[in-house]
C-alpha cells in the first residue's frame, strides 16, 4: 500500500530527483518534478511555460534516455508533470509528500524549505534526499508544526536499481511520520535502515571510508613493492573479499570521483572527533583527477578509460592509461570459484600471500570502524549490515564477514596488530554468545549492542524466505537434486527449482509433476518460486548438447516430451497455480512461468523466449503459449484477421526478445495483463501466496482445454517473406532467418488452412518436431557450443 501517498511532488530534476520522480511514477504515483527557472531565459521567453520549465522537462527527456532505464516503461513518464518553483508552487497543496533533491548545500536547502513551508498541506511529509546534511540545520528553517513531519529519506543511485533507502529522522520528527515514510519506502520496493543524524548517515559513512582505506592503501610503499596496482585491488576488493570492499576503483568510476571528493570532504569536515578523520583526507592522486575533469565513467575516464572494446587502466605514477593486466595470487586463485561468500573471505584473509594480507589490512579496518560507530550512526549492527549490502551491493555486511572468519580469532589478530577493537566486541560478544548473529536461519539473531544481550532479528510477516522455511524439516514434503516441495503454511504448496542458475532438467520435471499431485491431494494451492538471484535460466543445455553431439535423439526427445507434460500438469491443475519470478526468467523458465495461471512477478523480470540464441525453438509449450495468449481475446470471432497478432508474437520469439521490466514482459505477452507486480522483491513470495489462496477461495476452476485456431500456411508465409526481407537487407544471418522461419510455421499452426482448429497437443507436436530437428543442425550445436563457453550468444 502506497500510505496514502497519491500524488508527491519532486523538487530539483538532476540526477536523483529524475530518478525518484520516475521510481514514484513506477508505482503509479502522480508526481510532480519542479525545478528553479533557469536564469538564462532568452529574451521574449520570459513567460513562456515551455522555457520556464525547461530544466524540468528536459530531465525527463534525459531520464528517457538513460541506461539503464528508470522508468519501468517510457509511457509511466506520463505520471510526471513537470513545471517550476515560481509559477507552480500551488501545486504541492495536493501533494502527501513533498521531496527535495537540490543542490547539496545546507543554505540553499534552508531558503527552498522556508519557500515551501507555506504550500504544504497540513498532512504532507516533507523530506530531503540529502547525502549527509544535518538534519537538525535543515528543521531550523522550518515552522515547529512542519518540523514534525520532516525527515530524510534518502535513495540511492542509480534509485530503481539499488535497494536501499536510508531513513534518518531529525529531532523534532513524530514517529508516526517515521513509519508512514517507511512503510511508503517498502511499498517502492526499498530495504528500509533507519540512521542517525550524522555525517553520511550509514552506508556512504562506511563505504567511503572503506573506499579510501583502499586507495591510501594502495598509495603505500608497502603495497606498491608487492605490485598491487589497481587492477589488483579490485579483483581482491570485489568477489574474493565477498564484495566487502566493492571492487573498489571500479565502484569509485561509477559514483564519480567529484561525488566521492564530496562525500570524503565532508566528512573529513565535520568528523573532527573522528579518530579515524585522516582516512577521509581525499589522495592527492583522485584530487589531481577531479582537478583534470577525470570524473570516472560519466567523464569517460577515471582510473579506468574504456577505449574501443579495451579497457585501460591508470598507472598511478605517470598518471597515464596502460593496458589492464589479469594479476595472479594464489590466494585468490583458491578462493574465487567457491560459491558461499563466507568460505571464501575466511579463506582468502587465511592465506599468506600479498593479495591476501592486503585484504586483511582492509578488511580488519573496516571492520573495527564498523564496530565503533554502532550506537553512532546506528543503534544495532543489522542496519549497518544490511546499508553496506543494499547501499553499496556488499554480498557480506562488516558484521556478517566477521562471523564468517571467526569473531575470536579476527579480534586476536586484530590487537597484535595494534588496532583497537572495542570493548563491546572483546567482552560483550566474545564472553557471551562469540558470534554477531548466533541464532540460526530459522530463528535468527544478533547481538545487541545496548543491552549487551542476543536479540532476535525482528522478521515482517510478509518477508517470507524459503531459507527460513526449510529450516524446519517438517516443511520440507520432498526433496531431489534439483527441487523441493515446501509447505508454506495455510493450505499453500511451493515448488522451489534449487540447480545452478535455477535450470530446468529431468528432477525438476519429475519434482514438478510431484508437485501438482500433492497440491491436488493436501493443499489448496501452488506456488513456483525460489529465493536464488534468478527465477530461472533455461533448460540444462549441456544435457542437451551432449545427446545431439551423440545423437540420442530419443533421449532429448524423453526429456522434451516430459518438460512439455509437467508444464501442461500445472496448467490443467484441479488447484491454481500462482509463479512468481524475478531478475533472468528465460527459455524454459520462461516457459515454466507461463505454464502458471498467474504470475505474481518482481517489477525486475528480464523474462523472454531466448531459444533461437542457441538455434532452437521453445518447446516446453512457449509458443503454444505466446498463440494462446495473442489470440484469445479474438477467439469466436467471425472474420478476425489472425495475421498481425501471430505476426507480433512471431517477432517476439524470432529476436529472442527480453523484458526490461516486468511491465515491459506485459506489453510482450510474456506475462498477462492481469498478472500481478511486486514493487518488494522482499515481499514477493507473500504475494504469490497470497494470491494464489486468494484464487483458491474465490471458487477456483481449473482451465477448460480449448482449440486454438490456426492462422495457417499462408500467414506462415507472409510472415516467412518479411523474415527474408529482414536477412537480405542484413539486419539477420540467413540461419537466423530459416529459424524465425520454423517459428513462424509453429506459431501459425503448421501447414494447414487459416481457421483450423488447433489443440495443445498439435502446437506441442510441432515444437517438439521443430526442436528436435534443429538439434541436428551443425549451426545449432555451434551456438550451444559457444553460449556454454561463452555465456554469449554466436549469430551465425
Ligand atoms: P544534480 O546536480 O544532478 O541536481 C541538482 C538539481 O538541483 C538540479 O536539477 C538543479 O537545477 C537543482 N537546483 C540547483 N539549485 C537549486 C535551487 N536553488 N533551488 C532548487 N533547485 C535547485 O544533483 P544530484 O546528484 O541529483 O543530487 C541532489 C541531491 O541528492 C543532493 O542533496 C545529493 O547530495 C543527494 N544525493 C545524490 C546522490 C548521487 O549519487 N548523485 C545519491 C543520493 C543523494
Amino acid at each position: 500500500m502506497s500510505e496514502g501517498i497519491k500524488s508527491a511532488a519532486v523538487i530539483g530534476s538532476g540526477v536523483m530527483g529524475s530518478a525518484i520522480a520516475a521510481q514514484f511514477a513506477g508505482a503509479g504515483i502522480r508526481t510532480h518534478l519542479l525545478d528553479v527557472v533557469p536564469r538564462d531565459l532568452p529574451a521574449g521567453a520570459e513567460t513562456d511555460a515551455r522555457a520556464r520549465n525547461r530544466l524540468a522537462q528536459e530531465a525527463v527527456a534525459r531520464a528517457l534516455k538513460t541506461k539503464p532505464a528508470p522508468f519501468y516503461l517510457p509511457e509511466m513518464a506520463e505520471l510526471v508533470t513537470v513545471g517550476n518553483l515560481e509559477d507552480h508552487l500551488g501545486r504541492l497543496a495536493s501533494c502527501d509528500l513533498v521531496i527535495e533533491a537540490i543542490i547539496e548545500n545546507l543554505e540553499i536547502k534552508q531558503q527552498l524549505f522556508r519557500k515551501l513551508a507555506p504550500h504544504l498541506s497540513d498532512s504532507a511529509v516533507l523530506a530531503s534526499n540529502t547525502s549527509g546534511l544535518s538534519i537538525a540545520r535543515m528543521s531550523e528553517s522550518l515552522p515547529p508544526e512542519l518540523a514534525k513531519r520532516f525527515l530524510v529519506m534518502h535513495f540511492f543511485n542509480p534509485v530503481r536499481y539499488m535497494h536501499l533507502l536510508e531513513i534518518a529522522p531529525g529531532p523534532h520528527t513524530d514517529p508516526a511520520v517515521v513509519a508512514r515514510a517507511a512503510r511508503f519506502g517498502e511499498f517502492l520496493g526499498k530495504g528500509i535502515v533507519y540512521t542517525k543524524d550524522t555525517t553520511n548517515f550509514v552506508a556512504n559513512r562506511i563505504g567511503v571510508y572503506a573506499l579510501l582505506q583502499t586507495a591510501h592503501s594502495l598509495l603505500s610503499a608497502e603495497t606498491q613493492a608487492a605490485g598491487i596496482g589497481i587492477e589488483a585491488a579490485d579483483i581482491v576488493t570485489g568477489k574474493p573479499m565477498a564484495g566487502s570492499g566493492g571492487a573498489t576503483f571500479k565502484t569509485a568510476d561509477l559514483v564519480g570521483l567529484d561525488t566521492l571528493v564530496h562525500v570524503a570532504n565532508n566528512c573529513y569536515d565535520t568528523l573532527t572527533r573522528d579518530p579515524e578523520r585522516a582516512v577521509f583526507r581525499v589522495p592527492p592522486l583522485i584530487t589531481e583527477l577531479v582537478k583534470q575533469g577525470r570524473l570516472g565513467r560519466k567523464s569517460g575516464a577515471g582510473f579506468y578509460k574504456k577505449v574501443g572494446d579495451d579497457i585501460l587502466v591508470l598507472d598511478v605514477q605517470s598518471l597515464e592509461y596502460k593496458p589492464a593486466q589479469k594479476p595472479r595470487f594464489d590466494s585468490i586463485g583458491a578462493v574465487r570459484n567457491l560459491e558461499d561468500p563466507r568460505q571464501r573471505v575466511a579463506k582468502l584473509v587465511a592465506a599468506d600471500d600479498a593479495a591476501a594480507r592486503f585484504a586483511w589490512k582492509l578488511l580488519s579496518h573496516t571492520l573495527v570502524y564498523s564496530a565503533r560507530l554502532v550506537g553512532e550512526i546506528s543503534d544495532d549492527l543489522v542496519s549497518i549490515d544490511r546499508a553496506m549490502r543494499w547501499g553499496f551491493n556488499w554480498e557480506l555486511g562488516p558484521f556478517e564477514v566477521w562471523d564468517a572468519i571467526g569473531v575470536k580469532a579476527a579480534v586476536e589478530r586484530m590487537q597484535r596488530d595494534g588496532l583497537d577493537v572495542p570493548a563491546w566486541v572483546r567482552e560483550g560478544v566474545l564472553s557471551g554468545p562469540g558470534r554477531f548473529y548466533p541464532g540460526s536461519a530459522a530463528a535468527p539473531t544478533f547481538f545487541d549492542v545496548p543491552s549487551r544481550k542476543e536479540k532476535p532479528i525482528p522478521r515482517d510477516p510478509r518477508e517470507l524466505r524459503l531459507e527460513a522455511i526449510k529450516s524446519d524439516p517438517k516443511r520440507v514434503l520432498r526433496k531431489n537434486l534439483g527441487a523441493s516441495l515446501i509447505d508454506l503454511g495455510d493450505g499453500a504448496l511451493c515448488v522451489e527449482v534449487h540447480t545452478k542458475m535455477n535450470t530446468i532438467d529431468g528432477d525438476v520435471i519429475e519434482m514438478l509433476g510431484a508437485a501438482v499431485s500433492e497440491a491436488e491431494r493436501n493443499f489448496e494451492a501452488l506456488v513456483i518460486a525460489n529465493d536464488g538471484q534468478h527465477f530461472g535460466a533455461g533448460a540444462n543445455l549441456f544435457m542437451i548438447f551432449a545427446a545431439a553431439q551423440q545423437k540420442k535423439w530419443d533421449q532429448i526427445g524423453t526429456v522434451i516430451r516430459g518438460l512439455q507434460g509437467a508444464l501442461q500438469g500445472l496448467r490443467y491443475a484441479r488447484v491454481p497455480v500462482v509463479a512468481a519470478p524475478f531478475q533472468y526468467t528465460l527459455g524454459g523458465g520462461a516457459e515454466l512461468a507461463m505454464a502458471a495461471d498467474a504470475c505474481q512477478a518482481h517489477a525486475e523480470t528480464y523474462m523472454g523466449l531466448v531459444e533461437l540464441g542457441v538455434g532452437l525453438i521453445p518447446a516446453g509449450g512457449g509458443c503454444l503459449r505466446m498463440v494462446e495468449r495473442h489470440t484469445r481475446h479474438v477467439l469466436g470471432v467471425e472474420g478476425a484477421d489472425l495475421l498481425p497478432l501471430i505476426g507480433q508474437a512471431s517477432l517476439t520469439v524470432a529476436m529472442a526478445k527480453v523484458s526490461t521490466s516486468a511491465d515491459e514482459a506485459k506489453q510482450l505477452r510474456l506475462l498477462q495483463p492481469e498478472d500481478g507486480i511486486s514493487l518488494s522483491r522482499t515481499h514477493q513470495l507473500y504475494h504469490a501466496k497470497q494470491r494464489a489462496l486468494g484464487m483458491a477461495r474465490a471458487g477456483y476452476r481449473p482451465p477448460r482445454p480449448r482449440a486454438l485456431v490456426a492462422a495457417g500456411k499462408d500467414a506462415a508465409a507472409t510472415i516467412g517473406a518479411r523474415i527474408w526481407g529482414l536477412v537480405e537487407a542484413g539486419y539477420a544471418s540467413a540461419y537466423d532467418g530459416l529459424l524465425a522461419n520454423q517459428v513462424a510455421n509453429v506459431l501459425c499452426g503448421g501447414q494447414v488452412a487459416a481457421g483450423t482448429p488447433r489443440s495443445d497437443q498439435d502446437f506441442l507436436d510441432l515444437e517438439f518436431e521443430a526442436f528436435l530437428s534443429l538439434c541436428g543442425q551443425e549451426k545449432t550445436l555451434a551456438r550451444i557450443e559457444h553460449m556454454l563457453k561463452n555465456n554469449k550468444p554466436l549469430r551465425n
